[in-house]
């Protein structure tokens, strides 16, 4: 059975999904972070990733792989565990642009698939219900209202000690949302048939526990 979650950033998918996963005995499949370990990648290399034919150059040396131990999904670009590298603001920026890119997408599919196919998973992202797993017997859209979402970002980065202004990460979540919304190749909308969810004001656990709820009715009935 697949369960997908797709939302702009910040909706809380992952903290959902983990617990979720967790619950239910799922793997855990965070999308984003394979796409972050891409831009990453292409930072690191000075790639002007404002081109799509410079990034496509480098998609043959990019090797990204997911395994998984007692802290959860890692990724590894190269054969490096970069999880805890993929995390920075210029990191979310790049991937967002570099995510557009379908040559970017098309490298990352099958990667995705085949997870899906020989796993239970839970997976994450912006086009999984309605283009990676479309016939993921759970979609679920989560979202929240911008202002919700950044002050959710902001209080992480406060308790990672990062110094930020609530302003320029409101702004930079409405940056990402334009982008992911409205490009050309798999943009982020809700599938047809994704339960809507919108967080605004609920706690993890009233979320989390809404996910399990239906997740478990839908396992009855794939029964
Ligand atoms: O989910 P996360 O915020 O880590 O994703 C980072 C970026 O990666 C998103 O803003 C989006 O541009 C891209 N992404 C995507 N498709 C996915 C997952 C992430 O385009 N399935």
């Amino acid at each position: 059975m697949n369960i997908a979650i797709d939302g702009p950033a910040g909706s809380g998918k992952s903290t959902i999904a983990k617990i979720a996963a967790g619950r239910l005995k799922f793997i855990y499949v965070d999308t984003g972070a394979m796409y972050r370990a891409l831009a990453l990648y292409c930072i690191r290399a000075g790639v002007d990733i404002s081109k799509e034919e410079e990034v496509r150059k480098v998609l043959p040396d990019i090797h990204i792989r997911i395994a998984y131990d007692e802290d959860g999904q890692q990724v590894y670009l190269n054969g490096e565990n970069v999880s805890g590298l993929i995390r920075t603001e210029q990191v979310s920026a790049s991937t967002s642009k570099v995510s557009a890119y379908p040559c970017v997408r098309a490298k990352l599919l099958d990667l995705q698939r085949n997870l899906a196919k020989e796993n239970d998973v839970i997976m994450d992202g912006r086009d999984i219900g309605t283009n990676i797993l479309p016939d993921a017997e759970l979609k679920i859209y989560l979202t929240a209202s911008v202002k919700e979402r950044a002050g959710r970002r902001y209080k992480e980065l406060l308790e990672k000690g990062e110094e930020v202004s609530l302003g320029q990460i409101e702004e930079e979540i409405s940056q990402r949302d334009y982008q992911d919304k409205n490009r050309e190749t798999a943009p982020l909308r809700q599938a047809e048939d994704a339960v809507y969810l919108d967080t605004t004001g609920l706690t993890i656990q009233q979320v989390s526990d809404k996910v399990c709820r239906l997740a478990l009715g839908r396992m009855k009935e794939w029964k």
